[in-house]
């Protein structure tokens, strides 16, 4: 395979640290072929720290023409369950990756840790041990102080392999014994002090049922998973640097298939933002948020349903790039890739989010016309709009006034403004219930407008969006906004619970939008002209649209400052 070929060759940036590593491990033949994997933990559903780790996997696969696996890292049975493993598959997918293969499971292996797990208990590299976890932490030592050796610890072999399938035949409470690697209790790096490999939990499996009493540690199963793939460039978050010295411990003293290498790149940490599925999961148990797919929250099935389309949230990823250091990215940042993919691509709709009804008194009762409008100001293959036009309209609340200085350039009384893609109209005059409330505002058509400017020279003094009484679309709009209101929520182990924004989503009933807006299918984005981008909510029964993000753009602003 030529390399000069890859897309990364050809891009234009240069390439990111990984990309230089698995290009000149193919020209220096170590590998021919390149193998990467996503491997998440069934315990959630996805988020955007997620999303940059299969963008990295995918697209490293896709720019050297290999493969990445999608493998569930299935060791703890308790917090996981089938609605995240189907969750995660349908994320993967929707972000336009396909995976190698079959759907692969940690769990798939369980039978060669176990052998593998005899195999170092007959090399003396591996014993059962009976302290409490209270006494294990004790003898662990500290960062600064080197560990003691455990007194289980010259256990013979024999005794051990005996220990060890009485734990897994179920014959021990949990937490009685464990199955540790004899390492070294002196060494420098804590997670070679003989770590665990096998804990008793009377757990069911998703997966594997009632078979297994014992599972492994994450330790002792990831770089087994990734050996036996055939997995070359083992790609995870910087916390495990310190893990890495263990891993490639496992892939020496281990009959392995193959021998797969740890590489780590800084996690994607965003401000106003909490990435840990954990933190998230309490979101949604505590009912801050309705579900994991609340367009508030930062999943990926959030994003989504938010209006997030699959090219922003890759864009996004590429933006910020692979570094080996940990940084917070400012979400306007993902904030800006989606405005771009909207305004380039959203059709417009004209939409009144506060309806005020608006009598044209010189425009026939019983007249209509349909007018047109372009689908997107530059893109011509989207198709034109049919606009009804008649004697009633709605405009927005906001876009009238009884009087008002020069900089309002919306309605006012005795004045005027021209509705978007029709008339110019005249106020005059403003209707009012008993308490004052301005129900509805009379004003007139200027004839021979339409797409032309009034003969008489009286210019209007804006553009508004408005909607045809007599044929539109009702529907209620969700305005969502940042869920937290501190950039850095959960910082330091501060309470993020504490600083959720009170104003995160604000409902809207009885908008009114064009009438086009009724065929609107699920997940479609709109740009509503001059209120924002708009997607159909996919899950609510009728017509409900949420706001993906408001028009204005902080990121470009700040960089051209
Ligand atoms: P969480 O802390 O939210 O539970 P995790 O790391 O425990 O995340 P996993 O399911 O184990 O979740 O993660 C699957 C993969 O995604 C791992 O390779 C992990 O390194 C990567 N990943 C998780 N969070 C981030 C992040 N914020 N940025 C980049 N990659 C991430
Ligand atoms: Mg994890």
């Amino acid at each position: 395979m030529s390399n000069d070929s890859t897309a990364a060759a050809t891009s234009e940036r240069p390439l990111n640290f990984l990309e230089q590593i698995i290009k000149k491990d193919l020209e220096d033949g170590v590998h021919t072929n390149v193998v990467t994997r996503f491997p998440p933990e069934p315990n959630g559903y996805l988020h955007i720290g997620h999303a940059k780790s299969i963008c990295l996997n995918f697209g490293l696969a896709e720019t050297f023409g290999g493969q990445c696996n999608l493998r569930f890292d299935d060791t703890n049975p308790e917090k996981e369950s089938q609605e995240y493993i189907d969750a995660i598959q349908s994320d993967v997918e929707w972000l336009g990756f396909k995976w190698a293969g079959d759907i692969r499971y940690g769990s798939d292996y369980f039978d060669t840790f176990y052998e593998w797990a005899q195999h170092l208990v007959r090399e003396g590299k591996a014993y059962v041990c009976d302290l409490s976890p209270e006494e294990a932490r004790e003898y662990r030592g500290t960062l600064t102080e080197p560990g003691k050796n455990s007194p289980y610890r010259d256990r013979s072999a024999d005794e051990n392999l005996d220990l060890l399938e009485r734990m897994k035949n179920g014959e021990f409470e949990e937490g009685a014994k464990v199955l540790r690697a004899k390492i070294d209790m002196a060494h420098g790096n804590i997670n070679m002090r003989d770590p665990i490999l096998y804990r008793i939990r009377k757990k069911h499996h998703h997966q594997t049922g009632d078979k297994w009493c014992i599972y492994p540690s994450y330790d002792f199963a990831h770089g087994q998973e990734d050996a036996l793939e055939g997995v070359t460039h083992s790609i995870c978050t910087l916390e495990f640097a310190d893990h890495r010295p263990l891993y490639e411990w496992f892939i020496e003293n281990l009959p392995v298939p193959s021998k797969p290498k740890q590489y780590e790149f800084g996690r994607l940490n965003l401000n106003y933002t909490v990435t840990s599925k954990r933190k998230l999961k309490n979101l949604v148990d505590e009912g801050v948020v309705e579900s994991w797919d609340d367009p508030r929250m930062p999943t990926i099935a959030g994003y989504r349903r938010r209006g997030y389309t699959p090219a922003s949230i890759r864009k996004f990823c590429d933006m910020i790039g692979v570094t080996k250091s940990d940084g917070v990215v400012d979400i306007a940042m993902l904030e800006h890739a989606i405005r771009d993919d909207l305004d380039k691509n959203a059709p417009r709709a004209m939409c009144v989010l506060k309806p005020l009804k608006v009598v044209l008194t010189n425009y026939p009762k019983d007249k209509t016309e349909l007018l047109s409008a372009p689908g997107h100001p530059n893109r011509e293959d989207l198709p034109e709009r049919e606009l009804a036009f008649g004697h009633e309209v709605y405009i927005d609340q906001e876009d009238f006034r009884e009087e008002a200085n020069k900089k309002y350039k919306r309605l006012v009384l005795g004045k005027r403004v021209r509705l978007r893609n029709a008339y110019v109209i005249e106020a005059d005059e403003a209707i009012k219930d008993d308490a004052g409330n301005i129900v509805e505002v009379r004003a007139r058509i200027i004839e021979g407008t339409l797409g032309k400017n009034p003969e008489d020279g009286v210019k209007p003094k804006g553009v508004i969006q408005w909607v045809a009484a007599h044929d539109c679309a009702e529907f209620t709009v969700r305005l969502y906004d940042r869920l937290f209101t501190d950039p850095a929520p959960d910082a330091g182990g501060k309470d993020y619970m504490a600083c959720i924004n009170p104003e995160s989503l604000v409902t809207l009933q009885n908008c009114k939008g064009e009438k086009g807006l009724l065929a609107a299918e699920p997940e479609q984005g709109y740009q509503f002209e001059r209120e924002g981008y708009f997607c159909r909510d996919a899950k609510a029964e009728g017509l409900v649209f949420n706001r993906t993000i408001g028009l204005k753009d902080s990121w470009t602003k700040e960089e051209n400052k």
